[in-house]
């Protein structure tokens, strides 16, 4: 097995570290690009013909590649694996299962509809991550989709090849403290366009287009949901101001989650009698 580490523009002490294991993984350093940017750049050394990736504070199971590999082996069609995992909080503990619900078989109907999953859960073949790739690069940069890059790989898959599911928690993944709060905006907009740039892989099909609203939907309840947190959250600090932007994004990015979910004891009763005024 070959281990890729991508340093993407660290400015700690990840050299020192990388050092520690030379001559036992390859080390890709390259100045500081994003997520597209790192994957890409460890795609491009990457020699096996199967992928795995994983994000640095991510673990995977010692079993996860090899019983991956059998399926995708014994499932010549298909060109990723994916498996549910745990989540795990910042010290390492298992706080519950990841509980992502990966279809299989002709996924790209069910893929629209979803979030996407962790990138840990997925093992990929390399020539169908070829077969998809553009201009030379796997992950798209565009800032555009900034956040769903990864989603909108596995989107270009699934239009072209079949995807299998291993039953089994194989994957740890690391619940941040900051994790996505004060993107929850852009993510809705990456999705949303993301969903847009496939909306026609099967031409005019009715299935692809009951999927795109219920995927439209989902992204929007999710933001509309996230938002309204962080605005409670905003609330209970004192943070007034904080509190308004995050409601006025709800209003104006998901305003069917507003009205469906809004009601005043939601809020402290400041930020809902200014919500209700912005909303008349
Ligand atoms: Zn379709």
């Amino acid at each position: 097995m070959e281990v890729i580490v991508v340093d993407d523009g660290s400015i700690d002490s990840t050299p020192d570290v990388l050092r520690q294991f030379e001559g036992r993984i390859v080390a890709v350093r390259q100045k500081n690009g994003g997520l597209a940017a790192a994957r890409n750049g460890g795609l491009r050394v990457a020699t096996g013909e199967f992928v795995q990736f994983l994000d640095a504070d991510d673990l995977i199971a010692p079993t996860k590649i090899d019983r991956q590999v059998a399926l995708l082996r014994s499932n010549p069609a298909a060109a990723v694996c994916w498996s549910d995992g745990f989540l795990i909080d910042s010290a390492g503990r298992t706080t519950g299962p990841a509980n992502i619900n990966h279809p299989s078989g002709d996924v790209l109907h069910s893929l629209l509809t979803m979030w996407g999953t962790q990138v840990a859960a997925v093992l990929v073949r390399r020539s169908a991550l070829d077969a998809v790739a553009r201009n030379g690069s796997w992950f798209d940069s565009d800032p555009m989709i900034r956040g769903c890059e990864d989603l909108d790989l596995w989107l270009r898959l699934a239009a072209r090849f079949r995807f299998v599911t291993l039953d089994e928690k194989l994957f740890y993944y690391r619940v941040g403290q900051a994790s996505m709060s004060s993107n929850t905006v852009m993510m809705l907009k990456s999705g949303l366009e993301v969903l847009r740039r496939h909306a026609d892989h099967h031409g005019d099909c009715a299935e692809c287009r009951r999927a795109i609203v219920a995927g439209r939907l989902r992204w929007r309840t999710v933001a509309g949901y996230g938002l309204m947190q962080q605005a409670r959250e905003a609330v209970k600090l004192g943070r007034w101001g904080e509190a308004l932007r995050r409601v006025a994004a709800v209003a104006m990015h998901c305003p069917s989650h507003l009205l469906r979910t809004f009601q005043p004891r939601h809020l402290g009763s400041k930020v809902s009698t200014v919500a209700q005024g912005l909303w008349r």
